[in-house]
C-alpha cells in the first residue's frame, strides 16, 4: 500500500545535494527515497534489458527516454517497502514523467506533499560533481572536501567501494546541466502553478540546508 500521507519531490540541477539531503530526510520522516538515477545504475550493472536500453544514455548525460523511466516508476512504487511515503529523487525530470506521475498518484489515491527545488549556480555544480565520489554498495554521495568518504569499515550497508562515475567528468557534467536547463527546469513552473513548490537555497552547508527543508515539510 502506498502512503496516502507523505510524499515529496526533489528537483534541482545534477549534484545540487538533493541525494545528500534526501537521505537525512527519510531517516527523519521514516519516507523512502526512490532515485531514479540509482536504479538505472544498478539495471546498467546488472545488465538487465532496461540497463542495456539506458547506458548510451547515461554516458552521454543525456536523458533516458520518458517511456522506459515511467515503466519502471510503475513497477517500483507498487513495491511495500514505499509504504510510508516516497521521497522521487531524480524524478520527474520532464513535463510528460510529472503528468504521468500525476496519473499514477491519482490512480493510488496518495497525496503530494511538497516539491522542494534545489537552487544552486551552475559553477558550484561544477565543483561539487568534479568532487563527487559515490559507493556502489551503499550509494551515498561524498566530496574529496566538502564532506570526505569514510573508512571502508565505517560503512553501515556492507563495505564501501567508492569511485567516480563515469558522467561525473566536466564535459560530461556541462552537457547535464544544460539538459537540466532545457528539459527540466519547466517543472518550475509546472509545479509553481499547482502552488506545490518550495524554493530551498542549496549554497549553505549541509546542516543547513536541511534546517530549510525541514521548515518547508513540517
Ligand atoms: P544526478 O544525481 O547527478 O542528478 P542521477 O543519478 O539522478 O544524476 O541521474 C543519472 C543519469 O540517469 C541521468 O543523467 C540520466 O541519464 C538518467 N536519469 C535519471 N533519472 C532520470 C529520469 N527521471 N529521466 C530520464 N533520465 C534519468
Ligand atoms: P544530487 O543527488 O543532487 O546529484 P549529491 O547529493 O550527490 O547531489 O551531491 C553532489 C556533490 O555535492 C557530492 O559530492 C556531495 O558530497 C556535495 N554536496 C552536497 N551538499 C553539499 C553542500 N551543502 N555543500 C557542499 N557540498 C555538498
Amino acid at each position: 500500500m502506498i502512503s496516502k500521507m507523505k510524499n515529496l519531490i526533489f528537483i534541482g540541477p545534477p549534484g545540487a545535494g538533493k541525494g545528500t539531503q534526501a537521505e537525512m530526510i527519510c531517516k527523519n520522516y521514516g519516507i523512502r527515497q526512490l532515485s531514479t538515477g540509482d536504479i538505472l545504475r544498478s539495471n546498467v550493472s546488472k545488465m538487465s534489458p532496461l540497463g542495456i536500453s539506458a547506458k548510451s544514455f547515461m554516458d552521454e548525460g543525456k536523458l533516458v527516454p520518458d517511456d522506459l523511466i515511467i515503466n519502471m516508476i510503475k513497477e517500483e512504487i507498487t513495491k511495500p517497502e514505499y509504504s510510508n511515503g516516497i521521497l522521487f529523487d531524480g524524478f520527474p525530470r520532464t513535463i510528460p514523467q510529472a503528468v504521468a506521475l500525476d496519473n499514477l498518484m491519482d490512480e493510488f489515491g496518495f497525496k503530494l506533499v511538497r516539491v522542494l527545488l534545489l537552487e544552486v549556480p551552475d559553477a558550484e555544480i561544477i565543483s561539487r560533481l568534479s568532487g563527487r565520489r559515490s559507493c556502489r554498495t551503499c550509494n551515498r554521495t561524498f566530496h574529496i572536501l566538502h564532506n570526505p568518504p569514510p573508512d571502508p569499515k565505517e560503512c553501515d550497508r556492507g563495505v564501501c567501494d567508492i569511485y567516480q562515475r563515469e558522467d561525473d567528468k566536466e564535459e560530461t557534467i556541462l552537457k547535464r546541466l544544460s539538459v537540466y536547463h532545457n528539459q527540466t527546469s519547466p517543472l518550475i513552473e509546472y509545479y509553481e502553478n499547482k502552488g506545490k513548490l518550495a524554493h530551498i537555497n542549496g549554497l549553505g552547508t549541509l546542516e543547513e540546508v536541511y534546517k530549510l527543508i525541514e521548515k518547508e515539510i513540517e
